[in-house]
């Protein structure tokens, strides 16, 4: 029987499409917050009768109106399947999801699309990692270096590689802020160490780790690191040649981008020789019964129908920010974490975990004898939405002796007027349980 091939592809390079505006960039430094708000429609309702406060970005960030009517013009002009067909729609729909790839490119600056594999998100990311790098190079006696501040997404699919394995799982202690112990990082290394995988940005105490130092030195032992960015690509300008890391892994609905839709860089040189996580349709060159070829990158990584608008969405949303000013962006955000920290800290009984050097504008926090689910429940009755608990990174709480915290994360679209609120908020919780 002939080998099954899969029709060869329209030159993609081609079907690319132009960014969705080219616009200059109002590089002034001021940060128009109120303009910035009314491009998420979101933001503007009201919930429980008072307007909304969104302060849990780092669960899940809003979506600008661009993003959702580029999901609209696909799924109302373009929607059919990507890579498959010839005819017009799926040709328009392999353009916008190419499109998107490339655009993922540019915004971390990867030498090449094909480096950027399209997963649903961070933990499938690193899913993807474990499976196609973690089982096939890792073996009995190795050893994989994570941290103490690892969301449970960066810690279970290493401790399952471990148990199939036989492999071990060594830990970089945080101090009292919540900073990385990196002398006992470096301690750590050794020949049997096999891979590095390290929080970019603590979606629980809001650290932002000197990644490009923990690159290097794990290099030096020619040891790869991967970075979790879920936390890092909303945050800060990533630039992975800069950084020199092998694996970035990022979450779309973190970056202002639809649930469903996320990114694994890594190098090529490394993906090459990596096997693929999940077989099926798409990722192979042919099919017979004796052997399959599998296909060349990206779509060795891409079995079966992707998440086509998720990532178009993606795609969008990296325009979105490609149209702001992002250094402004980053700047303010900055100046809230600063704001909202002091403020918090002048209420008595307040206590701000994660007080880092480098820190990104995500506060966690505890209220003396008041349970963070509470705080969460009073603030949700007035519109303010914040989280609650362990945040998926129940070693923190371990290393802080807390059960679990309440968390306000800051995005850009945020104010120091919603900074009040919640201040006021957890004033008013205090009395309530005096
Ligand atoms: C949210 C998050 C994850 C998991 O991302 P999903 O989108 O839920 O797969 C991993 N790491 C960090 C730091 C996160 O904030």
């Amino acid at each position: 029987m002939a080998a099954v091939t899969e029709p060869t592809l329209v030159d993609v390079e081609n079907l690319v499409e132009a960014a969705l505006t080219d616009a200059p960039v109002n590089t002034s430094g001021a940060w128009d917050v109120e303009r910035v708000r009314r491009d998420f429609p979101v933001l503007s309702q009201t919930v429980n009768g008072k307007p909304l406060v969104y302060l849990d970005s780092a669960a899940s960030a809003q979506v600008p109106q661009v993003v959702i009517d580029r999901g609209s013009k696909y799924l109302g002009e373009e929607h059919s399947n990507v890579h498959r067909g010839v005819h017009y729609l799926s040709q328009r729909a392999t353009s916008a999801y190419e499109g998107a790839r490339e655009r993922v490119r540019r915004f971390i600056n990867a030498r090449e699309s094909l480096e950027c594999i399209f997963v649903r998100g961070c933990t499938e990311g690193i899913n993807l990692v474990m499976h196609g790098y973690g089982r096939k190079f890792i073996g009995e006696g190795d050893e994989i270096i994570i941290s103490a501040m690892e969301h449970h997404s960066n810690i279970v699919p290493w401790q399952m590689l471990c148990e199939e394995k036989g492999a071990r799982l060594r830990v970089i202690p945080i101090n009292d802020r919540g900073e990385l112990q990196l002398d006992e990082f470096e301690a750590l290394l050794n020949e049997r160490t096999k891979l590095v995988s390290i929080i970019h940005i603590s979606n629980a105490l809001g650290t932002i780790n000197p990644v490009k130092e923990i690159v290097a030195t794990a290099h030096k032992h020619d040891v790869p690191v991967l970075v979790d960015g879920a936390q890092g690509a909303p945050h800060l300008t990533i630039d992975v040649q800069d950084l020199d890391c092998d694996f970035y892994i990022l979450s779309g609905h973190k970056l202002f981008a639809p649930t469903g839709s996320g990114v694994v860089y890594g190098k090529r040189e490394l993906l090459e020789r990596m096997n693929p996580f999940i077989g099926g349709g798409s990722m192979i060159r042919s099919v017979t019964f004796e052997k399959t070829i599998y296909a060349g990158l990206p779509d060795k990584f891409e079995a079966g129908t992707p998440a086509i608008a998720s990532q178009i969405g993606l795609g969008a949303a990296i325009d979105y920010l490609g149209s702001i000013d992002r250094a402004a962006a980053i700047r303010y955000e900055q100046e809230l974490l600063e704001y909202a920290t002091t403020r918090l800290n002048e209420i008595e009984g307040v206590t701000i975990i994660g007080t880092a050097h480098e820190k990104a504008s995500v506060i966690s926090f505890t209220v003396d004898d008041v349970h963070p689910h509470d705080i969460g429940t009073i603030l949700d009755a007035e519109g303010i939405a914040i989280r609650a608990g362990h945040h998926c990174a129940q070693p923190v709480m371990q290393r802080f002796q807390i059960p679990a915290t309440a968390r306000a994360s800051f995005a850009f679209y945020n104010t120091r007027e919603e900074a009040d609120k919640l201040v006021a908020a957890i004033k008013r919780v205090i009395e309530v349980f005096k």
